[in-house]
């Protein structure tokens, strides 16, 4: 057994259980072509390379690059990438590897201290999607960080996260998976979520302005939506055209639906 380490958030999956509900969410066809950030020891990774065409794994550690590589290395359909998966630039690494090219799923039990970050790189950000969506994309992560990926309106977990992960992709919560499935457990427990990429319908005319809209929108908490937005719009504007969207004015931006986010953006004229 290899040592985990604390700097990279290492917590080795152990169980069964937890493997197969990641496996069976990925929906896994012949012709995938798999992204894996942060294989570790490989537990998930022996897993997913028989039944795939290709893998490609990005790992930051070198012990355990070099431990994967012993053993995964003679496979022809698995790639190795060393390095740090928020700075490297996968397109052009995979240049050389045209059978490793265009993954079009992502299967990870990622390093939780960079999950926002890690989801942001592989669905981008409202103003800059992804160009090229993957079909879907697994992930185990916190399990106080799944609940805000699929939080309803209104409902405690919203946030800036939910509106910002939800209009560039549809969010579900697959299982839980307590503390006890992992070596060493970690403080919290975890949770297996499917992140589907999709255009959401009607889209925001001016994403960028979207983008913003939610940034201030969330900006105090508890406050109401229309005093987060002075610096964007006056409170009388923002009243009428809330009215006119049938839209209670003392609203606040955790009660409002992805929709409602979106044809406010719309219809909002923003002083320049
Ligand atoms: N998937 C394995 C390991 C999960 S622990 C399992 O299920 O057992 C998280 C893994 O991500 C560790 O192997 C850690 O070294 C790796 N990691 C941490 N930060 C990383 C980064 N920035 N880029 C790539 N891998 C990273």
């Amino acid at each position: 057994m290899i040592r985990p380490r604390k700097i990279f958030g290492q917590h080795w999956l152990k169980s069964e259980k937890a493997l197969a509900e990641i496996v069976e969410a990925a929906n896994l066809k012949q012709d995938d072509r798999i992204l894996e950030i942060g294989p570790g020891t490989g537990i998930l990774t022996r897993r997913l390379l028989p039944l795939v065409e290709s893998l490609v794994a990005v790992e930051i550690d070198r012990d355990l690059c070099e431990n994967l590589a012993k053993g995964l290395g003679k496979r022809e359909n698995f790639l190795l990438l060393q390095g740090d998966f928020l700075e490297l630039d996968l397109p052009a690494l995979l240049e050389g590897f045209p059978a490793f090219q265009n993954p079009n799923k992502v299967v990870a039990n990622i390093p939780y201290n960079i999950t926002g970050p890690i989801i942001e790189k592989l669905l981008g950000t409202i103003a800059h999607p992804n160009p090229k969506p993957y079909d879907a994309i697994v992930l185990l992560i916190q399990k106080e960080v799944a609940e805000r990926l699929v939080a309803k309106p209104a409902s405690k977990a919203c946030g800036a996260l939910t509106v910002r992960v939800q209009y560039l992709a549809e969010c579900e919560l697959i299982s839980i998976v307590p503390a006890k499935a992992f070596y060493p457990p970690p403080k919290v427990d975890s949770a297996v979520v499917r992140l589907i990429p999709r255009n959401i319908e009607p889209a925001a005319d001016d994403p960028r302005k979207l983008d913003t809209l939610v940034k201030l929108g969330f900006g105090a908490k508890r406050k109401m939506l229309r005093n987060n937005l002075q610096s964007m719009i006056e409170r009388d504007r923002l009243t009428q055209l809330l009215e006119q969207l049938q839209i209670n004015p003392q609203v606040r931006a955790e009660e409002l639906s992805i929709e409602q986010w979106v044809a406010l953006s719309n219809q909002l004229v923003v002083n320049s």
